[in-house]
């Protein structure tokens, strides 16, 4: 019979601005690593959210608190207090060995409220003169859409055409702790920067970088502010992508999985005399902390306290790795990553990514490009040793065209 993808795809594209262009598979249902499209086909989801989903698509558990939760309670604003809401910053503070948590619902909104909190830190104890703060980021970051984060972008597709910029902030090669250093002076207030940079391509900065950020932002007096949004929560085989180098930030910026792929959840994590800057109406949001984000999210929390996802995203990504590194020189130029996490620079001179993630795509695997030649693999960390064997053929397949 006729297909019911064509008319699916250009129906969505004749109603919504373009600010995406998706590969042409049109998703109805998923469970676990596996999606399903209109007409049928299955689907390795190897992207899974950008890692929205790390426990995989309709994790049982997560559906169940939703459900019970929808059943009792959704909203209230945080006007009132509701029963759902001290489990949720109790548990998730104590998975950061933190204090306290700010609970807010995009991952924007976290960075958002990241650099107002390490502001008026900066007003308020260490400080710096009324209106002088700066913050201290990396070359090719990205945290987000909004004006003031795309402020110091270094995309010109993220940032041109949207000024006039929020200014405060400077922008510093990722990686170069000299650089790092000489940015530093009396009116910063915070490094904000991604452990590794995701839609960058998967950088994984040189060794000793993070333990280089966190000894200067203790010794000058600066809040270190680690944008774990999509590098936390298991993904790269630690709770956090920091933990790697054995190192703890001031900030952890959360969002993404923290959601379970069923609601936005975001959130800022970090001690008292932090986030204890921030008195009654001097921040907010409707949506944040609402009763079915918390009970979903308080469910996550509590799957990563027992460590198995982040063991499997440590074992498989060693299989995962060592399955790619076998395809350089056959295609695949460069591969880095950790953990379930991998950006694969393909040769420019074979195809684009965006070709390669067409061509997987009616191999039945799911993946995502960025910036030109990258392809990046992200499956949820419930994918099987096999099933990542199955990506990794149909890549190399691809590549031998
Ligand atoms: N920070 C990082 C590191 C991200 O990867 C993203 C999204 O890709 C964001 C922030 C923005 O999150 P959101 O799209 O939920 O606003």
């Amino acid at each position: 019979g006729m297909l019911r993808t064509p008319s699916a795809v250009a129906d969505a594209e004749r109603w919504t601005a373009h600010n995406y262009h998706p590969l042409p598979v049109v998703i109805t249902s998923a469970e676990g690593a596996w999606l399903t499209d209109v007409d049928g086909r299955r689907y390795l989801d190897c992207l899974a959210g950008y890692s929205a989903l790390n426990f995989g698509h309709r994790h049982p558990k997560l559906i169940a608190a939703a459900h019970a939760q929808l059943d009792r309670l959704t909203l209230t604003s945080r006007a009132f207090v509701h029963d759902q809401f001290a489990d949720f910053c109790h548990e998730l503070a104590e998975l950061c060995g933190k204090d306290l948590v700010l609970p807010m619902n995009t991952g924007a909104e976290a960075v958002e409220t990241a650099i107002k909190v390490a502001r008026k830190w900066g007003y308020e104890v260490k400080g710096v003169p009324a209106g002088q703060a700066t913050i201290v980021v990396a070359e090719g970051n990205f945290h987000g859409r909004t004006t003031t984060i795309v402020s110091f972008s270094t995309d010109p597709d993220a940032r041109d055409g949207f000024g006039p910029y929020t200014p405060g902030f400077r922008i510093v090669p990722y990686g170069d702790l000299a650089a790092l250093a000489d940015a530093i002076d009396d009116t910063t207030v915070a490094v904000l920067i991604e452990p590794i940079q995701g839609e960058q391509g998967v950088v994984v900065p040189p060794a000793g970088y993070l333990p280089g950020v966190r000894a200067l932002c203790t010794e000058r007096n600066v809040l270190f502010a680690a944008d774990e949004i999509q590098s936390g929560l298991g993904r790269t085989g630690e709770t956090f992508a920091c933990d790697n180098e054995g190192v703890t930030p001031d900030m952890y910026i959360l969002g993404k999985a923290l959601g379970g792929g069923i609601v936005p959840v975001s959130a800022v994590v970090a001690d008292r005399d932090v986030l204890g800057v921030l008195r009654p109406g001097e921040h907010g949001s409707t949506f944040g902390g609402n009763p079915l984000a918390c009970a979903v999210a308080t469910e996550v929390v509590r799957l990563l306290a027992t460590g198995e996802f982040q063991r499997r995203s440590a074992e498989l990504g060693e299989r995962l790795h060592g399955r790619l590194r076998e395809l350089i020189g056959k295609g695949v130029v460069a591969v880095r990553g950790r953990g379930l996490w991998a950006g694969i620079d393909i040769d420019p001179a074979l195809m684009t990514g965006r070709r390669a993630c067409e061509l997987l795509a009616e191999r039945g695997v799911l993946a995502k490009d960025t910036h030109g030649s990258t392809i990046r693999l992200a499956p949820p960390l419930v994918v099987t040793a096999e099933e990542l064997d199955h990506a990794v053929d149909q890549l190399a397949a691809v590549l031998a065209g």
